[in-house]
């Protein structure tokens, strides 16, 4: 038996004598278990609830059916480490300064995730949920910014942002590798990494099935990350794939398909399924190498919208019937309080929290929308974007312009109307500023943008070179 939150027929029977009261009915209600899913890097188009046909991922999909597919689902940043900040702690990563990669070679150890942020995991831990991290964490190096010293019990996993699947850390220290509770696992004990990361899940599963409190699982999957490393077992569901890279990322999304199979199995047979809230998501858009984001716009590291809609769903069989897709624009933001929310835990400052509960708009209760804005800033403000209805405007940093677009009418983003609505585009403009006042610059520099910056020359250079022996006519 899990704890229970009571209701008390007395105090609610007061109000109703002098107010009514609105809210939830008296009952006892069991406080769900909490799972986040989290793939990394996997891009928009690469599931099959979305559409996804060359890689299977039957669990998956089985999963949405069973619960809700957000058709407009934002990660809170294009790149992995501030999208995670995001999550965690529920609120825009810069207003505490982590919108950026941690350095790649020469990290401080003040570099990482604030410790004085409230992580899900700090506020369900205090509220009595057992609670672990299996997977890639990226959020910081010292060892201060690890799971086990931000509200996880039982951490399984690696703290960089990358791994080799076969748990080689080459010529770094083994404390770069995969570790249990902070101490490295014998790289003998490494098969192939989603696999351990699936197994040590439905370990942690099976344990805290028989305690007698709720548990929180954090499941961070670095597939479909590079590097693109897969078993020759999975590499056979996608032998009909005639683009390599293409062939390695989908056994490595098919893999991590297999794993969350074995994790709901463990929960149906552990007789948890029911009551266990499970949020599925990608950290950020595919990147360039296997992923597919189409028919949207743009890739990993962008505010297009293949760099920051991704695969997202939710299922908590409970509360939620199942079969519904939900239309509305709502942000990895929204996962915080709506965990909170369903595990009548407490935020000590909650009006920090930038989300919003979804529970009520995804039982039909509350028929408006999540939100009015939604925001992204990478780069110290290198880029940025702004939603506001069905109005997004993009300040893109590697192209040094600005865009503007209506998602209603085009959400493929292949319409830039900046010149032709310049009065929208002020609008969103001040709007962006009026967020950022509220933010602080970056603790450090960013490593990506160097990527991203690199990304587009490339391109730029491939579209120019493609024109040079055309023959051109008039002035
Ligand atoms: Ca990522």
């Amino acid at each position: 038996m899990k704890n229970t939150l009571f209701l008390f027929f007395g105090i609610l029977s007061f109000f109703q004598c002098t107010t009514p009261v609105a809210g939830p009915t008296t009952s006892t209600v069991e406080r769900p278990n909490v799972i986040i899913i989290l793939s990394d890097d996997q891009g928009w188009a690469d599931v099959g609830f979305n559409g996804c046909t060359d890689i299977p991922t039957p669990n998956l999909d089985q999963l949405a059916k069973e619960g809700v597919v957000f058709k407009q689902g934002y990660a809170t940043h294009p790149y992995c480490s501030p999208s995670r900040a995001g999550l965690l702690t529920g609120r825009y990563q810069q207003r505490f300064g982590h919108e950026n990669n941690l350095p790649y070679t020469e990290a401080t150890i003040e570099d990482g995730l604030p410790v004085e942020e409230v992580l899900i995991s700090e506020t369900l831990q205090r509220s009595g949920y057992a609670t672990c991290a299996v997977g890639k964490w990226h959020l910081g190096d010292s060892a201060r910014f690890w799971p086990n010293n931000q509200g996880f019990d039982d951490w399984y996993g690696f703290f960089g942002g990358g791994m080799s699947y076969w748990g080689d850390t080459g010529n770094k220290p083994a404390i770069s590798g995969v570790l249990r509770n902070g101490q490295p696992v014998p790289p003998s004990e490494i098969h192939y990494l989603t696999d351990d990361f699936s197994r040590e899940a439905v370990n942690y599963i099976e344990q805290y099935s028989k305690e007698d409190k709720p548990f929180f699982l954090y499941l961070a999957y670095n597939a479909p990350h590079t590097p693109l490393h897969a078993t020759s077992e999975y590499m056979k569901v996608m032998e009909h794939q005639e683009d390599g890279e293409r062939a390695v990322y989908g056994a490595m999304v098919y893999a991590m398909d297999r794993g969350i199979g074995e994790v709901v199995r463990k929960l149906k047979e552990t007789g948890e399924y029911d009551n266990t809230l499970i949020f599925f998501y990608s950290d950020n858009g595919g990147a360039l190498r296997g992923a597919n984001n189409q028919p949207y716009r743009g890739h990993k590291g962008m505010l297009f919208e293949g760099g920051i809609r991704v695969p997202f769903c939710v299922s908590w069989p409970a509360v939620l019937p199942g079969g519904d897709v939900y239309e509305k624009p709502i942000s990895a933001l929204d996962i915080y309080p709506t965990i909170l929310k369903a595990a009548g835990a407490t935020h000590p400052q909650p009006q920090k929290l930038d989300g919003i509960d979804l529970m009520p708009f995804l039982t039909g209760k509350d028929l408006s929308k999540p939100h009015d804005e939604l925001y992204w800033r990478y780069s110290d403000g290198a880029g940025y974007a702004v939603r506001k209805g069905k109005y997004k405007m993009i300040r893109s940093g590697y192209k040094q312009k600005f865009l503007l677009f209506d998602m209603d009418n085009d959400p493929f983003e292949q319409n830039n109307l900046a010149s032709v609505m310049p009065e929208k585009l002020e609008e969103l403009k001040d709007l962006y500023a009026r967020w950022n006042r509220e933010t602080i610059p970056a603790r450090w520099y960013d490593p990506h943008g160097e990527n991203v910056l690199k990304e587009e020359a490339r391109r730029q250079d491939f579209i120019d070179g493609a024109s040079k022996g055309e023959k051109r006519t008039g002035s």
